[in-house]
C-alpha cells in the first residue's frame, strides 16, 4: 500500500454519517488532512545546503499536474482494467473465491505423480519480497538494508550561536514550617493504611534542616532515516518512476515532525523510484500451483486413506464399508482450489505485476538524560518526580553546556551530557536540543516521639514525604523503634 495515496484519496476522517453536519471550513475536502510531504512547509535547510527540489533543469517534486504518465515498457501490453483478464492468465481461471468446481485441473506446470494426502489445516504460503538483484539502481540509495543512513555533515549551529549570557540562577528555597511538616506527615500516614497516626500527631520537632536538590535534564530531538525496497500488487496505480526525474537523495526529501520533542515515525515513497515488474513469485502469471493439492486438483481422502472403503471386523468376519466422505472415490476435490490445481498468487494478489519502490522511513526520536545533585540520604530518584523551581531553561538547535550554575556538579553534568549527545547519535541528525535546571526544596525534619528520635524528609513543592523510619508502620499500632 502506498502511504500517501489511500489516505489522501480515501474517505474523509472521521466518517461523515448521513445527516451529520460537515466539519466547518472543510466543504468538499476531507476534514482531516493527513500530514504528508505534500503541502508541508519545508524544514529550513541548513546554510550552504541546497534545498530539494533543485533550482534548475530538474523536474520538481512533487511533480506538477500534467506530468508524464506511466506507460509500460514496449513489448508489454498495458495492464487491463480491474475485472479484465490478468496477463498470463489462461481463459477460465476462476477467482479464488468463486464457487465453481471443476473435475479436471487446468494447472499446466509440474505436478507430483500421486495425489497428496488431504490436510484440512493447510496454510497458504505467505507473500515473498522480490529479490534485490532485480531492483533498479538509484544514486544515493546504495544502502537498502534498512540500516540507518548517515546524515549529511551538519552545519555547526554552535558556531553561529553565542553561549548563553550569564544569568542569575539563585533561588530562594522555600522553608518548610513545623505546621507544614506535620501536615505533610499526617497526609503521608493517611495514604499508608497500616501507619498509625499517633506519632505524627504527637511528635516534637527538634530541628528542620532545609536544603536544595538540583535536577539537570537534557533532551535532544533527532531524526533518523533509512531506506528499503518495498512492493505492492500493481493494479494500475500511479507510477512515479525515473522518467519523472532523478530521485532526490534520502536526506533531501522534505519532512517535518508533527511537533518538536515528540516521537513519531513516517514511511513515504521516494519520488521517482517506482517501477512495475512482473511478479517474481508467480512469474507474472498471477496464479501459482495450488499449495494443497500441488496442482492435481484433488487430494487423497483422509477418512479411508484413498481406498474408497474401510474394512471392519464384525461378528467374526470382515465387512467392507463404503466411505461416505469421498463417496467411494478415495479422492476428494481440493477445497483450496476447487479442483483447478492453482490458486491466486499472494505476493501480487493475483495481479501478475508488482509496483516496486523505495520506501523511506523517517523516525523522530527524543533522547533524554539527566543528573540529580542531592546531598542528603533522600534517594535521588525521588527528586525526578516532584516539582520544583525551574531556574534555567534553554532550547536551541545546539545548546551550550551551562557553566555558571552555583553548584559545580551541575556544570560538570551539563558539560558531559551535552558532549555525549553531540557525539552519541552517529546515524541521526540533531534537530533541536533543550536543557533545564530545576531546584527542588528538601527539608530533613528531626523530631522525637515516645522518648525516641527519628527523622524524615519533606521534598518538592508538593510536600512529598519520605519516612522510612516512621515509628508506627504496623496495623496494631506497635512501636518499631
Ligand atoms: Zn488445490
Ligand atoms: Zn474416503
Ligand atoms: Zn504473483
Amino acid at each position: 500500500m502506498s502511504e500517501k495515496q489511500p489516505l489522501l484519496s480515501g474517505p474523509p476522517y472521521p466518517g461523515n454519517p448521513q445527516g451529520q453536519p460537515q466539519y466547518p471550513g472543510t466543504q468538499g475536502q476531507p476534514p482531516y488532512p493527513y500530514p504528508s510531504a505534500q503541502g508541508q512547509q519545508p524544514y529550513p535547510p541548513a546554510q550552504g545546503q541546497q534545498p530539494y527540489p533543485p533550482a534548475q533543469g530538474q523536474q520538481p517534486y512533487p511533480p506538477a499536474q500534467g506530468q508524464q504518465p506511466y506507460s509500460p515498457p514496449s513489448g508489454q501490453s498495458p495492464y487491463p482494467a480491474a475485472g479484465g483478464a490478468t496477463p498470463g492468465y489462461q481463459s477460465g481461471y476462476p477467482a479464488a473465491t468463486s464457487g465453481n468446481h471443476v473435475d479436471t485441473p487446468t494447472w499446466q506446470g509440474e505436478v507430483p505423480d500421486d495425489d497428496p494426502d488431504e490436510n484440512p489445516n493447510v496454510q497458504p504460503p505467505s507473500a515473498t519480497a522480490p529479490p534485490l538483484e532485480k531492483m533498479d539502481q538509484f544514486s544515493g540509495y546504495e544502502n537498502m538494508e534498512g540500516t540507518p543512513l548517515q546524515p549529511p555533515p551538519s552545519y555547526n549551529e554552535a558556531l553561529h550561536s553565542q553561549p548563553p549570557q550569564s544569568q542569575d540562577m539563585a533561588t530562594r528555597v522555600p522553608v518548610v514550617s513545623e505546621e507544614q511538616a506535620r501536615n505533610a506527615l499526617l497526609d503521608h500516614v493517611s495514604q499508608n493504611c497500616c501507619f498509625g497516626s499517633k506519632p505524627a500527631n504527637e511528635l516534637i520537632f527538634t530541628n528542620i534542616l532545609p536544603s536544595s536538590a538540583f535536577h539537570y535534564s537534557l533532551e535532544s530531538y533527532t531524526e533518523k532515516r533509512s531506506t528499503k525496497w518495498a512492493y505492492e500488487p500493481y493494479h494500475g496505480q500511479v507510477i512515479d518512476g525515473s522518467f519523472n526525474g532523478v530521485a532526490p537523495s534520502p536526506w533531501d526529501i522534505e519532512a517535518r515532525p508533527p511537533a518538536l520533542f515528540q516521537s513519531h515515525t513516517v514511511n513515504m515513497e521516494v519520488p521517482h523510484t517506482a517501477s512495475v515488474k512482473p511478479c517474481h513469485d508467480c512469474i507474472g502469471l498471477g496464479r501459482k500451483r495450488c499449495y494443497n493439492c500441488h496442482g492435481r486438483g484433488r487430494t487423497r481422502c483422509h477418512s479411508c486413506h484413498g481406498h474408497g472403503h474401510s474394512t471392519h471386523y464384525i461378528n467374526g468376519h470382515h465387512e467392507r464399508r463404503h466411505c461416505h466422505f469421498c463417496h467411494g472415490h478415495g479422492r476428494k476435490r481440493c477445497f483450496v482450489c476447487n479442483g483447478h490445481g492453482h490458486t491466486a498468487c499472494h505476493t501480487c494478489n493475483a495481479r501478475g505485476q508488482l509496483k516496486c519502490f523505495i520506501r523511506l522511513t523517517i523516525e523522530w526520536i527524543v533522547h533524554h538524560d539527566d543528573h540529580v545533585v542531592e546531598r542528603t540520604s533522600l534517594p535521588d530518584e525521588l527528586i525526578r518526580t516532584v516539582s520544583g523551581e525551574t531556574v534555567f531553561k534553554q532550547e536551541l538547535p545546539r545548546v551550550w553546556p551551562i557553566n555558571h550554575f552555583p553548584d559545580v556538579n551541575i556544570n560538570e553534568a551539563s558539560k558531559n551530557l551535552v558532549q555525549r549527545h553531540l557525539t552519541g547519535f552517529q546515524a541521526e541528525r540533531i534537530i533541536m536540543q533543550r536543557h533545564k535546571v530545576r531546584v527542588i526544596p528538601v527539608a530533613n525534619i528531626h523530631c522525637h516521639w515516645n522518648n525516641n528520635s527519628f527523622s524524615y524528609f519533606v521534598y518538592g513543592f508538593e510536600h512529598k514525604v519520605h519516612a522510612p523510619d516512621y515509628p508506627q508502620q504496623c496495623c496494631c499500632g506497635c512501636t518499631l523503634l
